[in-house]
């Protein structure tokens, strides 16, 4: 029952509207309480004045486990040896870094910028255990992961048969059997299509050849059965068209195809490209449009996917992607196939300050930060390590607060960008508390952790404290101190303490009904027996952590 105060510091917390409030913070046993008991004293006290305050980072879309994050590291050694190695401490251990780091490193490097809490977005269900294996060797972080649905056999079989009720009985047992934490939907039908020897799918009502299943079919189906499910976070969406010129029109049609349902929208910037598919020359930015959109649809939210320049490794559950990104940088590559799941591939890419078409992808992420009014509806991501690792978040934050660095860098770019873009006219500049609802209160909420994201009384004691410095970047990238569930983990840049970080998963319920059914499709078609699928709760790293979803509801 130790009380710890975090005294006197500069506390951004937005969602108790706390905006550069100096004030004490306090908590116990990792969660934060109002303050001490009638003559109750502090064990520890730690002195925050002058410094920033702010609850740890959620990242709510990265890719940091599972089988694409480790066919990456197989795949690039020399994405290791370029980056300098997390070296071997008394309390951590040695890993290697750069896009895609070793488990260790990843748990280090994240908290080492002030997170605490990470989302992998892209799970083949088949490989939860494994995932869940490897977040229980990625030390510090809270950790979550969404599966793969969208070209999930089984799910368009039944929605292809119009049996929405036994798709939404499969998607409860399979987020239960996976502990999992939410349904995600990658070029819904389209690599379903391309595994199978087709080609990919182009428009939202095109069919996958041997399915009567559409993605606007998949995309109702699977929104539907989030909201019905009574998941904390809503479908989490990669549209159909990724990186295609001209693929704004598909990310309109499918926010409409929605028609009002709950849904986010990930890696949005690469999703928002104006011009025809057959002229790469015309491509150009669709933001503008696409933002307005969002503006007037708060059931809709998105993260951005922000480029960066850099080396750094596409890697996508879309494996037709893959292999057009293998085309068009002529670099290595590797695809993969999860059985009746999902696909992957995996190009390594250099963003390029002089390439036209990397130069514009950077100004249209930053275009989707300055133009969506509301930063509650976007959280800041770089989809690491596809637009840019996770490390490279301070220089985002840099060029959100500072108009004037943002015109320098805009200055050197390809200069066609200039001209497809309206980032020059974008004076916007992010406040402290903007940072802090893109990068934790924002994202935090989205997903529905009510625990994360902010200092209020009950939430977990995730805290990052800033040294308040006007370089931000600096300031971004060595917090002074980082507590996860009220412990010291990260003190001036070194590791104090490795704690494990929990696993958020949810339980929604489902009709068990459709168990036989399930059971005949594994015994069919799986290389893996029926009842050797689901994980038990003794695969969760550090125990689980149910999320608020209603557990004990079952759907009639
Ligand atoms: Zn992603």
């Amino acid at each position: 029952m130790t009380l710890t105060r975090i005294r006197g510091g500069t506390v951004h917390d937005p969602a108790n509207n706390r905006d550069g409030v100096v004030m004490d913070l306090w908590f116990r046993d990792g969660v934060m309480v109002e303050g001490p008991g009638p003559g109750e004293l502090p064990s520890r006290t730690h002195d925050a004045s002058g410094l920033v305050v702010m609850p740890g980072g959620v990242d709510m879309h990265c890719h940091i486990a599972g089988p694409k994050v480790n066919l990456a590291r197989k795949m690039r050694p020399e994405d290791h040896r370029e980056a300098a190695p997390v070296r071997r401490t008394p309390i951590t251990r040695s890993g290697t870094a750069g896009s895609v780091p070793s488990t260790f490193a990843t748990g280090y490097l994240y908290a080492g910028l002030g997170y605490t809490t990470a989302v992998d977005a892209a799970i083949p269900p088949l490989a939860a255990r494994h995932t869940h294996e490897e977040f229980h060797d990625t030390p510090i972080l809270d950790k979550a992961f969404l599966i793969l649905m969208g070209n999930n056999y089984y799910a368009l079989k039944a929605i292809a048969e119009g049996e929405y009720e036994r798709a939404r009985a499969f998607a409860g047992w399979l987020l239960e059997s996976s502990r999992a934490y939410g349904i995600k939907v990658v070029n819904p039908g389209g690599v379903e299509a391309w595994k199978s020897g087709w080609n990919n799918i182009h428009s939202l009502d095109e069919e996958v050849p041997h399915l009567p299943v559409t993605p606007r079919m998949i995309l109702r189906g699977l929104a539907q059965a989030s909201m019905d499910l009574g998941l904390p976070h809503p479908v989490h969406i990669h549209c159909n068209n990724l990186g295609l010129p001209g693929n704004a029109a598909t990310t309109i049609g499918t926010m409409e195809a929605l028609e009002g349902r709950r849904a986010h929208l990930a890696h949005i910037q690469f999703h928002s490209y104006g011009g025809e598919v057959s002229d790469q020359a015309s491509f150009r930015s669709d933001v503008p449009r696409l933002a307005d959109w969002i503006n007037s649809h708060p059931e809709v939210s998105v993260d951005v996917g922000q480029v960066l320049f850099g080396s750094t490794t596409s890697m996508t559950g879309d494996g037709p992607l893959g292999y057009f990104l293998h085309q068009v940088t002529g670099r290595k590559w590797t695809s993969a196939d999860t059985e009746m799941e999902a696909g992957c591939g995996i190009v390594p890419i250099v963003y390029k300050e002089k390439s036209f078409v990397h130069a514009l992808q950077w100004a249209i992420g930053l275009e989707w930060y300055l133009l969506v009014k509301d930063p509650w509806r976007v959280g800041m991501s770089t989809d690491h390590p596809n637009g840019a690792s996770f490390v490279a978040y301070p220089e985002l934050v840099a060029l959100l607060m500072d108009r004037g660095y943002r015109r320098d860098v805009l200055n050197r770019v390809h200069p066609r960008v200039r001209e497809r873009s309206i980032l020059q006219d974008l004076d916007r500049e992010y406040t402290l508390q903007e940072i802090a609802i893109i990068s934790r209160a924002g994202p935090a909420r989205l997903l529905g952790l009510s625990t994360k994201g902010h200092l209020g009384v009950g939430a977990d004691a995730d805290i990052t404290i800033y040294n308040s410095d006007r370089d931000r970047r600096r300031m971004f990238e060595l917090p002074r101190m980082v507590f996860k569930a009220g412990e010291l983990v990260v003190d001036r840049g070194e590791i104090r303490a490795e704690s494990r970080g929990l696993t958020w998963h949810v339980c929604p319920g489902y009709d068990d009904g459709v168990l036989p059914d399930i059971r005949r499709w594994f015994e069919s078609y799986y290389t893996i027996r029926f009842r050797n699928y689901p994980v038990d709760d003794s695969c969760l790293s550090g125990g689980g952590a149910v999320s608020p979803c209603d557990r004990g509801k079952r759907n009639p």
